[in-house]
């Protein structure tokens, strides 16, 4: 991938005058915010844009700076100009949006003001322990990609996808010690953009520990008095 695109594609970062609500979902590895990506898609009627999936989806291409899965499989950061090459080419044609996993660095946001404003950024609040007992037990359909748990949420029979009958896999970096190296990165790079929107009062913090149902009444409530 390249990035010599990026320049004729990004707006003036002006309002957009639509109607459709531009949503930045933050919060720690864990906290939800896929599940919760999906609710605000339903509800709102906006393209979930998240820098995770687009990334496994091309784990082996080759960059000018690697592939993907070299950063991804240690818990380490995509480097920015390929991160930023799939945001620019998600959000093209999008009136609204909830991004999912972007920005994770202070440069990726300043990037994103550059694009587009934005209307609310929920960040879903979760402790560390919480974060590494959800994500270490978390098994994925690697055919329909149904997720399970465990321990919170296991499938009939254990392994199988209760969807499609598939075998469930663990993601590559579900493992403790990559876990524990993603919430490190987070800390690093990630709760320095938390603190940036806070401070430009586009933040509104969600308890995430609560269950997925209350966490979605609780976000549904946050963009609705915001947008
Ligand atoms: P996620 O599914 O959001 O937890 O993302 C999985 C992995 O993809 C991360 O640990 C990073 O290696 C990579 N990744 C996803 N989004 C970004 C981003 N905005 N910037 C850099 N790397 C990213």
């Amino acid at each position: 991938m390249s990035t010599h695109e990026a320049e004729g594609i990004r707006g003036d970062g002006g309002d957009s005058g639509g109607n459709d609500p531009r949503i930045v979902l933050l919060g720690p590895p864990g906290a939800g915010k896929g599940t919760q990506s999906s609710n605000i898609e339903a509800a709102f009627g906006v393209p979930h844009v998240t820098t995770g999936d687009a990334l496994r989806a091309n784990k082996d291409i080759e960059t000018d700076h690697g592939t993907p899965r070299e950063y991804m499989d240690a818990g380490e950061l995509v480097p920015d100009p390929v991160v930023n090459e799939i945001v620019v080419e998600a959000l093209a044609d999008a009136e609204g949006f909830v991004l999912d996993g972007y920005p994770r660095n202070i440069e990726q946001a300043e990037y994103l003001s550059e694009m587009t404003g934005v209307d609310v950024v929920p960040f879903l609040r979760v402790e560390e322990d919480e974060l590494v007992r959800r994500l270490t037990g978390r098994r994925v359909c690697p055919d329909c990609g149904a997720n399970y748990h465990t321990e919170f949420d296991p499938p009939a029979e254990e392994g199988v996808c209760e969807e499609c009958g598939a075998e469930l896999t663990q993601r590559d970096d579900d493992t403790e010690d990559v876990v524990r190296e993603r919430i490190r990165v987070y800390r690093e790079n990630t709760e320095p953009v938390v603190d940036h929107y806070r401070e430009s009062g586009e933040l509104v913090e969600v308890n995430g520990e609560n269950s997925p149902d209350e966490v979605w009444e609780d976000l549904r409530e946050a963009i609705e008095g915001n947008v």
